[in-house]
Order: C-alpha cells, then sequence, then structure tokens
C-alpha cells in the first residue's frame, strides 16, 4: 500500500479545532521527581490558575475590553493561595516552565479584579487565545484527574502524585495510575448530498449537530461509528472514515471525528435525541451561514461537529 500524504489536507483539520494548538512543550520522557520543584525554582516559570472546573484570570477591573492576564507568576499564584505543592507540570514554553496550580479560594472569594471562566465559556466566550485555551485544557483535565484518583483503585490506600503530577503512587501496594483519555466518536452521517444530523435535548434552541457517543472497551473507532449511530438513529453504517480529532476537557476525552457512510435511511430515534432528520448540502450551508428560513443553526466554529460540516459541504 502506497501512503499518499500529498491529499491530506493542509492545515490539518485537527488544528482548526478548539482547544488545539498548544504551544507548550510536554517533554513527558524528561518527567521526574523533581520536575516541580525545579519549575517553581525557575524565574521564567509561570501558573495558570484553577478552582475546580474552571480557570481563573486576572482583569483590570476598569477596562472590560482589555486582554486579560492569563498566567501568573510563582509569587502571584502562593499570593493567591494557590496550592504549589500540588502543581502539575504541564510542560515548557519556550523553555519556560508551565504550571497547573489550583487555588484553596472558591470562586466567590477570589473577589473584584478576577474572573472565573468555564472551559466551554473560555473556548467560545474568546478572553483567551486558542493556544492558551489548550494548555488550559490539558490543566483542567489533569486536575479533575487527581481529584478522582486520591485513592488506588487496586488496595484502597490514599495514593500522591509523582513526576511533575503525570502519575500516581501508591505507596503501600506499588501500583502507578497514569491519566486517562476518554475516546469519543463524533461523526457525520452522509448518504450523497445529504447528511444526517440530530437535536438533544440540552442543545440551544434551532441547534443540530453531528452524533456522538463513548467508545466502549474492546470496540474500534469504526464500530463505535457504527454503533452509536444505529443506536441513536437506527441508521446502518457501512464505511468510516476518520477526519479530525479534538481535545475536550468535560472532563478528560478525546473528540474522534469520522464521516459514516449510509447504507440505510430510515430513521428510528431512540431517547437520547429529540430529533434527527436528513439535511441536504445547501440546507446546511444556509445554517453555517445563519440563513435558514426556519432559523436552525450548526455548532460555532472550533467545535469539531463544525468542522465535520463544514469540511463536507465547502471541503
Ligand atoms: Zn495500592
Amino acid at each position: 500500500m502506497t501512503i499518499d500524504f500529498d491529499t491530506l489536507p493542509n492545515p490539518e483539520p485537527s488544528a482548526q479545532t478548539g482547544f488545539a494548538g498548544s504551544r507548550i512543550v510536554r517533554d513527558s520522557e524528561k518527567r521526574s521527581a523533581d520536575s516541580v520543584p525545579q519549575a517553581l525554582a525557575d524565574p521564567s516559570c509561570r501558573c495558570y490558575l484553577f478552582v475546580p472546573g474552571k480557570a481563573v484570570l486576572a482583569n483590570s477591573g476598569t477596562d472590560e475590553d482589555a486582554p486579560p492576564q492569563i498566567l501568573f507568576s510563582v509569587e502571584e499564584a502562593k499570593a493567591m493561595s494557590g496550592r504549589l505543592e500540588e502543581a502539575i507540570l504541564l510542560g515548557h514554553d519556550e523553555g519556560a516552565p508551565r504550571l497547573a496550580v489550583r487555588l484553596d479560594a472558591d470562586a466567590q472569594a477570589l473577589g473584584e479584579g478576577f474572573e472565573v471562566h468555564d472551559f466551554r465559556n473560555l473556548l467560545y466566550g474568546g478572553r483567551a487565545e486558542p493556544e492558551d485555551a489548550a494548555a488550559i485544557a490539558q490543566g483542567g483535565s489533569m486536575m479533575h484527574w487527581h481529584t478522582m484518583n486520591r485513592h488506588c483503585g487496586k488496595c484502597g490506600h490514599e495514593s500522591q502524585a509523582a513526576i511533575g503530577g503525570y502519575r500516581r503512587d501508591c505507596p503501600n501496594c506499588g501500583s502507578q495510575i497514569f491519566p486517562r483519555t476518554d475516546p469519543v466518536v463524533i461523526m457525520l452521517t452522509v448518504d450523497g448530498d445529504k447528511c444526517l444530523l440530530g437535536r438533544s435535548p440540552h442543545f440551544p434552541a434551532s441547534w443540530y449537530s453531528t452524533l456522538a457517543g463513548f467508545v466502549e472497551p474492546g470496540e474500534t473507532i469504526e464500530d463505535a461509528v457504527r454503533r452509536e449511530t444505529f443506536e441513536e438513529a437506527g441508521i446502518r453504517i457501512g464505511r468510516v472514515r476518520y477526519h479530525a480529532s479534538q481535545p475536550w476537557p468535560f472532563p478528560h476525552s478525546l473528540m474522534i471525528g469520522a464521516y459514516g457512510e449510509a447504507i440505510s435511511r430510515e430513521i428510528r430515534l431512540d431517547d437520547e435525541l429529540e430529533d434527527c432528520r436528513w439535511f441536504t448540502k445547501a440546507e446546511v450551508r444556509q445554517m453555517i451561514a445563519d440563513e435558514h428560513p426556519q432559523g436552525l443553526r450548526c455548532p460555532p466554529r472550533k467545535a469539531i461537529a463544525f468542522t465535520l460540516v463544514d469540511a463536507w459541504v465547502n471541503g
């Protein structure tokens, strides 16, 4: 088989999704017991700050349009009750260490001059540059993983953070616990000039999007695409083609975007979807341009669902 890299889209579609484009070099093979102490002692070290599930930024308090402060010095993090002893080394940006630090204060106690954003709001609200949103997604996922793995899953003993926060060790039974990433398939099912889009009850009004679901243990990506599409919409899928992926820090998923080839047409909804129907390319173009006669819309740019739909109609 000849691998034809020349026909691949450039820039690659994954790079156009939100939470992609991190500048951080992870240096994963260099992580050691001293990683965090060394980073804290480095004057060029800067910290991303978090409260549970959210990123903390600072603003001038007077000029709403001024870009917020996203990175904080170690001294600033300490002054804001940052738990430096639990800091996670995300990696380095041009040699300068980047830490993720949780604050002891809750969001309300931060007071004036600070703003707190959930990761979705950070992505769509425009308060962070894409490379910072990507680093914050990395830090936020890691924070959640530590919170959920305080104890060893094998013996129940309290576990301890190791190698810059990228592993937890059990001092009782010696188990090593590594961060996890949960794969989710998200697929645009196509049938010639038509594609399948659905509505979950929690979607904003008028939104239609691609179907999605978790990959189960022992399942290929292709099989998960076929199973989820059949379970949610009753449509049988034949061939499956990978298109792009998107890190998704809710709390630690990787969205795997694919196209599925429909081999049946009749929709049969399960309980997960409020509605699901076939849309023509012309209709989808109207939805992207916000010109659909019934006001129907697609998910916004930076969402991998948009990447899939946009590449299909315009690519
Ligand atoms: Zn143990």
